[in-house]
């Protein structure tokens, strides 16, 4: 067996909140409550749930833009997450992240050139001067866009031409993992298809790792090879692109996907309308943490917490319902 490219076992990031009197009745917020999955080199999984359900800090406690709470990262053979910043700092080359909003994640008052030099320069990846020149006009050229716009300011590009330069600059710290957190999500949709149709070019052509994070289920059925689905802080189903979108086995992943406007021809899909809202991750539920919302939950439910047991394939759901695929409920 090979090592993956980033093995995540049992992550988990609680947010302490503000106590009583003597530090009483502290609580904390489990954003991400045990969450592990592995990502092979030049593979995309894509990390699926509602606002809120955890995915986004999954993200940056991979960063260790929040440091995890419990749990190992680990990024080919060596543990990530308990490195001191200055052990830390190399390897943080290659894990790099394309934002949701490339306006506010790019410094307004410097020039694109100065944007892509600053990961070749912190890294030191120019051998010279002319190296650094070279690599600047590579970068436009791989992300589609005009070399002259090097001397440009952000202000002065589209939406979609700001999401290729936030691509470029995670580009030019040669990584071999790509975080995209909602990084189509502001788009208009036929910028989003392009952005997209660039990040899985650049896949096949660098061979890079993608872990995207989405809502839009529409367009991680378009480019994704694995899914995982997260809710309130867990990973309750993960899987085969195919076997999650045309076969998926729990029951919250049937409701999300219910409401996918396009569905693979053959999928039938009928709407699903969850009841009641998504629970407080301060106080999940007991058990499975979906039972409030589940058409199909029982007493079992409401005390024991499923585990994600295989269901073939290389695909696994936390369901206490074991055999065929759930009934679809109607709405
Ligand atoms: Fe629903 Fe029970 Fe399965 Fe949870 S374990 S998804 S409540 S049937």
């Amino acid at each position: 067996m090979t090592t993956p490219l980033l093995a995540v076992n049992d992550l988990r990031k609680h947010f302490r909140l503000g106590g009583g009197l003597m530090g009483r009745g502290t609580r904390s917020l489990k954003a991400v409550d045990g969450v592990s999955f592995t990502l092979e080199k030049g593979e995309t999984l894509s990390l699926v749930g509602e606002s809120g359900c955890g995915k986004s800090t999954v993200a940056r406690s991979l960063m260790r833009l929040f440091p995890p709470t419990s749990g190992q990262v680990v990024l080919g053979d060596t543990r990530i997450d308990d490195l001191s910043a200055g052990a830390l700092r190399p390897l943080r080359r290659r894990i790099q992240m394309v934002f949701q909003d490339p306006f506010s994640s790019l410094n307004p008052r410097m020039r694109v050139r100065d944007i892509l030099a600053e990961p070749i320069r912190n890294f030191g990846l120019a051998k010279n001067r002319a190296d650094l020149e070279s690599r600047l006009a590579a970068l436009m050229e791989r992300v589609g866009l005009p070399r002259e716009a090097l001397s440009r300011f952000p202000h002065e590009f589209s939406g979609g031409q700001r999401q290729r330069i936030g691509i470029a600059r995670a580009l030019a710290a040669e990584p071999d993992l790509i975080i995209c957190d909602e990084a189509v999500s502001a788009l208009d949709v036929s910028v989003k298809a392009q952005i997209v149709n660039l990040l899985q070019d650049l896949q096949k052509e660098l061979d890079l790792a993608l872990l995207f994070i989405s809502h839009d289920l529409a367009i991680v059925e378009h480019m994704t090879h694995r899914v995982a689905v997260m809710y309130l802080g867990k990973i309750v189903e993960i899987g085969p692109r195919r076997q999650i979108f045309l076969a998926p086995r729990h029951p919250y992943t049937q409701a999300l996907l219910s409401a996918v406007p396009v569905p693979e021809p053959g999928a039938g899909r009928t709407r699903i309308v969850l009841r009641g809202d998504v629970p407080s991750p301060i106080n999940p539920p007991s058990g499975c943490r979906f039972h409030t919302r589940c058409p199909h939950a029982f007493d079992r439910c409401r005390i024991e917490e499923p585990l994600l047991d295989p269901v073939g394939g290389g695909h696994f759901a936390a369901c206490h319902l074991d055999g065929a695929a759930l009934p679809a409920q109607a709405a």
